[in-house]
């Protein structure tokens, strides 16, 4: 159980002196403190009571388990109150905004929601026969023609499950594509600027990874990417918009280039909403793109659930392309084309990514808000994301330096350092006032490409209100670490925990229960 400390106030302490009390549950009114299952629960409880088992003459050759499981169990009240308490110390886009960069976390409509749980959706099975899930796979096909049509591509593989698997999916297919060829081209070229997964996953597919120089108003160096073209190339992965915020100009250009040089072009589309309706990548000369339907088009996302990340592919990958995927027959029915049908319909596929086809209840709310929105519903979209990143950049002009302030106006995030803070004050301080003002920080020491950086993705459902709340608030912490007020070094004050030993959690989880570390730790 979490340890109680006695009252900090003595009594020959002064007015000001006055701590609040220690309470003697650890808890501070509706901040409840929360202990583990392993803690609170033994194998003997239990929410229901089943009738004892009937003997069976047991089939399992002597590997049955001859001793307790040991897993905890509570009371029906106490499990609901455990999780309820335990989702209560989160922090959600439904409680407030969410400024974390590169992640577009912006609400989700509730529309989406009850589209999902429509009676048809809700229970269909990836085993149903087909001729039973017919609207489900009408579904799968619209929104996939929705997602060729806003990006200009030629084909999209939905199943990929999100957007570093999709990456992976895309790569796959630039494989298979050289493959094909009889090519062996053991470069992917990744500029300095791009997403963690980018480099990531082109070593998990095999490739050697080659960095690109970003330029000092943080785009690729384009010259310095062609010159590094050749036979040994297979490809570039780029982030468009990129991570500083910026958008790729020379895109076209960079793909000519790659193009002649016989590689293909990966684009990370995970920013994609600051440009749908806008701009199409295909139109760019792009070749495999993902999209998180999670982000752009606003099905809910973090803590580990469904994502979905369908890529995009151009003419020339098209046939790579995964499978299962739906197609429409001549007769206007759908099909699920699996490995059976892959001779006939997609030869030349690389294979198979996952079990089943994709995530339904994705496809579904991201349909409901394509629809719900419109061509020009989405164009606006994108223009309010980027309204509102250059609001929060320009508002904290003379608090927070912007390194590409100069370069002009950002796309849907904005980028910051740490240049100005008070020695010995860090990105990471301003992270932690943030979270005693009630905010999820933003993304912090990434990109890479500058010092300390906070990139702060605002997106386009905040309200001008929420905005300047936000932005007052960021200002107060960022001038309280201009100053350097010591109080900020031990930020946060108010949650319920203080600061962790954050490289140490990441460094040495510790994933597994053992009750004799905690009777250690209690002693
Ligand atoms: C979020 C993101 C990814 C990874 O997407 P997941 O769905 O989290 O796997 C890749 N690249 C960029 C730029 C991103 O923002």
């Amino acid at each position: 159980m979490s340890t109680v400390n006695a009252s900090g106030w003595r009594p020959e302490m002064g007015q000001s002196d006055v701590m609040a009390a220690e309470t003697y549950t650890g808890n501070r009114a509706l901040m409840l403190e929360e202990a583990l299952i392993f803690e609170i629960g033994d194998s003997h409880t239990t929410g229901v009571d089943f009738d004892p088992a009937p003997k069976v003459q047991s089939r399992l050759g002597g590997l049955e388990r001859n001793r307790e499981i040991g897993l905890p169990g509570l009371s029906e009240p106490e499990t609901v109150r455990h999780y309820t308490r335990l989702s209560r110390q989160n922090y959600a886009i439904d409680l407030g905004l969410f400024p974390l960069g590169s992640c577009t976390m912006k609400h989700n409509p509730r529309l989406n929601e009850k589209v999902a749980r429509m009676k048809g959706f809700i229970d269909v099975h990836p085993l149903q026969p087909q001729e039973t899930v017919q609207g489900a796979l009408q579904v799968i096909n619209e929104l996939a023609h929705w997602l060729i049509d806003l990006t200009g591509m030629h084909g999209v593989a939905m199943s990929p499950k999100a957007g570093a698997h999709g990456e992976l999916c895309g790569i796959l297919a630039i494989k298979a594509a050289l493959d094909a060829r009889g090519e062996d081209r053991p470069v992917i070229l990744v500029p300095e600027s791009a997403h963690g997964t980018n480099p990531a996953t082109a070593a998990f597919a095999g490739f050697s990874v080659e960095n690109i120089p970003a330029t000092p108003e943080g785009r690729v160096d384009v010259a310095a990417l062609k010159a590094r073209l050749g036979p040994d190339v297979a490809g570039v992965m780029i982030t468009n918009p990129n991570t500083c915020g910026l958008f790729e100009r020379d895109l076209k250009v960079i793909s000519d280039a790659v193009h002649a040089a016989g590689g293909y072009v990966y684009c990370d589309g995970a920013n994609f909403n600051a440009i749908v309706g806008r701009v199409r990548p295909g139109d760019l000369g792009v070749d495999a793109m993902h999209i998180n339907l999670h982000k752009t088009f606003s099905t809910p996302h973090g803590g580990g659930g469904p994502g979905s990340g369908p890529v995009v592919l151009s003419e020339a990958l098209a046939p790579y392309g995964p499978i299962p995927f739906v197609a429409k027959l001549p007769d206007g029915s759908f099909k699920l084309v699996e490995e059976e049908d892959a001779t006939a319909m997609q030869p030349e596929t690389f294979g198979r990514m996952t079990a089943f086809h994709g995530q339904m209840g994705m496809f579904t709310r991201a349909l409901s808000y394509i629809m719900s929105h419109g061509a020009d519903g989405l164009r606006q979209v994108a223009e309010d994301a980027v309204l509102n990143a250059n609001y929060v950049l320009r508002s904290l002009e003379g608090t927070l330096e912007a390194p590409f302030g100069a370069s002009g106006p950002c796309m849907h995030e904005a980028l910051f350092t740490d240049n100005g803070l008070a020695e010995g004050f860090s990105t990471l301080d301003v992270a932690k006032g943030l979270i005693d003002e009630g905010y999820h920080p933003m993304t912090v020491y990434f990109p890479l490409v500058v010092h300390g950086a906070m990139l702060v993705e605002p997106t386009e459902t905040e309200s001008k209100a929420a905005l300047d709340q936000f932005i007052g608030a960021l200002r107060s912490v960022a001038n309280r670490a201009k100053q350097g007020d010591p109080s900020l070094k031990s930020a946060p004050h108010h949650a319920p925990r203080r600061r962790l030993d954050e490289t140490l959690a990441a460094r040495k989880p510790m994933l597994v229960w053992k009750e004799a570390d905690l009777s250690v730790a209690a002693e």
